[in-house]
């Protein structure tokens, strides 16, 4: 290692976070507020005040009831802002996990799936407006969980919930089945049926938008399912739960069985009655599933697992501030906790100085807060062992030569949580590890190409294949580069993933066996069957 690196590597040497939230902590006792006290809750914002009273659900709800643990165990779920505890939730284990599965079953062959397509429809557009009733106090829950800013929570993660469970219920009653052509004397049906008990394993970066994606269509084709939040972020998939037994929907349609992988996760891939798994998380865990289907009973497996995305700026793209724009919001928007995330920026050479400072510029409106502030663009990393990972992939970018041209710390260390602010790498090359590993944090590498094919062929390099964008003035440039990029999402001249009525999901190792949203979501929760009927 050169004395330059070196430098540079002990410079950036990660910053251990104050480990608050490492041993359970006795409940305070509680004092009189004091008169200061009483001021400094005045000053509150609406968000930061409810957070002090809010309801937060923390037993399972099997079939219906909410209920603790089979053990009896709980375990802590941390603010990842502040780094305490914020509420004791059910430890639960495979016996909650059998529970579960018996009320989801039971369910299947009671009411749900033999209600019409019409009637699941209402249940669920009444589901939807209750979530939207407490729109308020999901995004205030989904911010202290997860460390998100409030305005994002409150208008995207909450709102998106809200209309993607619309989206679905509305399409209940509008799909039809088929006839075959099969001659006079036969009718030949192909008709659709709900598969069965669904198993749903979430992730932590989108609990409330990810459990949506996937009840949006589980429900309005007639499953039942049995939910399993991310273990930091259990709390909303609960609240949901109590909202739909709220909005009518038949006990045991949706559970909930908070708890860890191996313990809640594992028997779950693993069970007899459970006829599919749809499964958002990481390839590593995702690949954990298709191995508990095949030794169990080839329950259908879909999966939606990570990415490291590339946003692609041709020699001919128009309008660099625009660009800039989009480039900033691709890796700072979830504090670049997100799947879809462009974490590398692979840009033509003659545009990169320009872009760049145009991007520096804007990454300074990102500003890295409390969650439960308003203002706040980018909120915390969701845990410790998170932070050290994302601090320790800006680390191997300054051992491996790349030039750190913004940010690269750990930030806001004396409030306990865990957050690291905007950062970006210029002169990355598509060997260095920043290059290649999903960091999952606002950490961006600027890559540089001359030929098109180059910017093509970077952009492929990857065993990923989740989204990507393309900036060009050219229709020709933009459709080529738009179909020769290997994945599930290319967005030309913008950044994002489409809307609810397009599919998403991966190639390679983002993904496998369906995709969330859009009406191809429904087809991967039903079976298809044939009816050949002799007519004599
Ligand atoms: P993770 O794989 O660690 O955990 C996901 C879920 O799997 C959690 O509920 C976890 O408890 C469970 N799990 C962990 N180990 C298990 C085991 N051995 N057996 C069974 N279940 C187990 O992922 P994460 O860290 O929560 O989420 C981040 C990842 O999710 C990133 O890779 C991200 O790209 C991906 N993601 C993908 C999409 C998409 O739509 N493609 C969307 C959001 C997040």
């Amino acid at each position: 290692m050169s004395a330059a690196k070196k430098k540079a590597a002990k410079k950036s040497a990660v910053k251990k976070p104050a480990k608050k939230a490492a041993a359970k902590k006795k409940a305070p006792t509680k004092k009189a507020p004091t008169r200061v006290a009483k001021k400094k809750a005045a000053s509150l914002s609406p968000a930061a005040k409810l957070a002090k009273s809010i309801h937060m659900p923390t037993n399972a709800m099997i079939g219906g009831r909410s209920v603790p643990a089979a053990s009896g165990k709980t375990f802590a779920t941390i603010n990842p802002a502040t780094g305490e505890v914020l509420a004791e939730v059910a430890d639960c284990g495979s016996m909650d996990v059998d529970r579960a599965v018996a009320a989801a079953r039971s369910a299947f062959h009671g009411p749900w799936s033999r209600l019409t397509p019409g009637e699941r429809k209402r249940v669920m557009q009444r589901f939807a407006t209750l979530i939207e009733a407490h729109a308020t106090e999901l995004a205030t829950i989904e911010t202290l969980e997860g460390g998100k800013p409030i305005t994002d929570t409150a208008n995207i993660d909450v709102a998106d919930t809200i209309a993607t469970i619309r989206w679905h219920a509305e399409a209940a009653d509008k799909i039809n089945d088929q006839l075959t052509p099969a001659g006079m004397g036969i009718v030949s049906m192909v008709v659709r049926e709900p598969i069965g008990v669904v198993g749903v394993v979430l992730p932590w970066n989108f609990p409330l938008m990810m459990a949506a994606w996937k009840l949006g269509p589980i429900l309005a084709t007639g499953n039942t399912c049995v939910l399993k939040p991310a273990e930091q972020t259990s709390i909303t998939t609960l609240r949901l739960a109590e909202l739909a037994t709220e909005a009518g929907i038949p006990d045991g349609v949706i559970n909930v069985v908070p708890g860890f992988g191996p313990a809640v996760g594992e028997p779950l891939g693993r069970h007899p009655d459970v006829d599919a798994v749809a499964f958002t998380g990481s390839t590593e865990t995702g690949r954990r599933f298709l191995n508990y289907s095949a030794e169990s009973n080839l329950k259908r497996v879909l999966l939606e697992c990570g990415g490291k995305n590339p946003f692609v700026v041709m020699h001919d793209a128009d309008d660099l501030d625009a660009i800039a724009e989009h480039a900033a919001n691709a890796i700072y928007w979830n504090g670049g906790q997100n799947c879809s995330s462009n974490s590398r920026l692979i840009v033509h050479r003659s545009l990169k100085d320009e872009l760049l400072g145009l991007l520096l510029e804007k990454s300074r409106e990102w500003t890295v807060g409390d969650p439960l502030d308003p203002n706040t663009r980018i909120g915390a990393m969701i845990e410790p062992e998170h932070l050290d990972k994302v601090l320790d992939n800006i680390n191997s970018g300054h051992v491996e030569g790349a030039d750190c041209v913004l940010g690269g710390n750990q930030v806001r260390m004396a409030s306990g949580g865990y957050f690291v602010e905007p950062t970006i790498f210029d002169n990355v090359t598509p060997q260095m590890r920043l290059a290649r590993e999903e960091i999952f944090g606002p950490v961006l590498s600027v890559i540089t190409f001359d030929q098109p094919e180059e910017a093509i062929q970077i952009a492929n390099d990857t065993a990923y294949g989740l989204s990507a964008s393309v900036f060009t003035s050219d229709l020709r440039t933009a459709h080529l580069a738009a179909r020769s990029i290997r994945a599930g999402t290319v967005t030309v001249n913008t950044y994002g993933e489409g809307d609810v009525a397009t599919p998403f999901g991966g190639f390679g190792l983002s993904g496998f066996g369906g995709r969330d949203k859009s009406l191809h979501a429904h087809d991967q929760y039903t079976e298809l069957k044939t009816i050949w009927i002799d007519l004599g």
